[in-house]
């Protein structure tokens, strides 16, 4: 999860931007300070345990934040999202 997927460098837990924390998933942005590429990852800590999905995206933080503002992200939007990504098989 703090590895980059395209260069695959280390980033600080400070690239990482949540945006929306619901129940134990996490909605994340990450941009990677080293080749400025922006990863959007659904985060969800259920009792098997941690999982993390994510995928490269052309959407900047404050875009994503945009989103959210304009309407309310619902937790089954958010289940679909990670489920989405799953099913990309996109993984860190
Ligand atoms: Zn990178």
């Amino acid at each position: 999860m703090n590895q980059c997927p395209l260069c695959k460098r280390q980033h600080t837990p400070e690239a990482a931007n949540i945006l929306l924390e619901k129940n134990g998933t996490h909605l994340v942005h990450i941009t990677c300070p080293f080749c400025q590429n922006a990863v959007l990852a659904v985060i969800v800590v259920t009792s098997m345990g941690l999982g993390s999905v994510g995928m490269v995206t052309d959407l900047q933080a404050n875009d994503v934040l945009k989103l959210r503002n304009s309407d309310a992200i619902s937790e089954d939007e958010l289940l679909n999202f990670y489920t989405l990504l799953k099913n990309k098989q996109v993984k860190f």
